[in-house]
């Protein structure tokens, strides 16, 4: 049985915002155990998984590219995962095997060769064009490798940018793309250009783009490939903090297992089918 109190400890400390890893530093400098903290998250995601919904489920999934007439490419064989409304999953496993097209499939980006992808229980392969692009606007907002920012908008225009997309008035626009700069922490480079932000703060700022959009599922594409350690640990972190303040839905895709384990559960994939799904009861530290 875990002790109660380091369960309410724990809750407390996330509504406050502390880190996962800080939680479990703080724990153990006072002299709790590893054993005893490991079983208090593992009881709290415990709960979690009873009360949760499927958003996305992905049924008998496969994609084949056709390179030529007769040589076929199998990127995805017979993948089946259940993705829950309000988790953060990350999906890893070598090059090559498969992440970037599972991604793509969920976002709209590409089509499978057989399967389906479900999300609300509407299959959304079938989706009408109009539909297809009010999807890709409204419901994923993706995060990529190389910040995909607009070169010649700052960082606040590139926000309002999408935001006007959506199809807010300029007014309210500017309003929103200023409350999310603030959140980033960066409303003193809201009148910089890209070329003049670091890379962290370009990832920051496209991490904004995406917040802008009403959706409620990020999907997040190796976007640490190009950061220090210290600018993933701080992607990473602001992810969570997406995923845990404004209820969003994330999809990373990372090859580095230290990061992705600081997701709720991670899903390994090896040459297109699945090796293992990993549920992280308590944060890789
Ligand atoms: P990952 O993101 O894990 O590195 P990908 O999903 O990009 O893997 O690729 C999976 C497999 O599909 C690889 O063998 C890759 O070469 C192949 N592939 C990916 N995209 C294409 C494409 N557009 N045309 C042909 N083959 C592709
Ligand atoms: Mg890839």
């Amino acid at each position: 049985m875990t002790d109660q109190k380091l369960i309410d400890y724990i809750h407390q400390c996330r509504e406050f915002k502390i880190s996962d890893e800080d939680i479990v530093r703080n724990l153990l400098s006072v002299g709790w155990s590893h054993n005893l903290i490991d079983s208090a998250f593992a009881e709290i995601s415990l709960k979690f998984a009873a009360a949760k919904e499927i958003l996305i489920a992905i049924n008998n999934l496969s994609k084949e590219y056709e390179l030529s007439k007769n040589i076929k490419t199998p990127a995805l064989k017979n993948i089946n995962l259940d993705i829950y409304k309000g988790e953060f999953l990350s999906i890893t496993g070598h090059s090559g095997s498969g992440k970037t097209t599972l991604l793509n499939l969920i976002g709209l980006i590409d089509f499978p060769t057989s399967g389906e992808i479900l999300v609300n229980n509407e299959n959304i392969h079938k989706f009408k064009e109009k539909e297809k692009v009010e999807y890709r606007l409204k419901f994923a907002g993706f995060i990529f490798q190389f910040f995909n920012l607009l070169d010649n908008y700052t960082a606040l225009e590139n926000i309002i940018f999408q935001l006007r997309l959506q199809g807010y008035g300029r007014r309210k626009s500017k309003e929103k793309a200023k409350e999310i700069l603030k959140f980033l922490g960066l409303e003193t480079k809201a009148n910089s250009y890209p070329k003049e932000l670091s890379g962290g703060e370009q990832q920051r700022a496209a991490v904004g783009r995406a917040l802008a959009k009403d959706s409620f599922l990020i999907l997040a594409d190796e976007p640490a490939a190009h950061l220090d350690s210290k600018n993933t640990q701080n992607l990473i972190s602001l992810l969570r903090e997406v995923n845990v303040k404004f209820k969003k839905t994330i999809i990373l895709v990372t090859h580095e297992l230290n990061y992705a384990k600081q997701a709720d559960r991670t899903v390994e994939l090896k040459d297109g089918a699945i090796l293992e799904i990993l549920q992280n009861s308590s944060p890789h530290i």
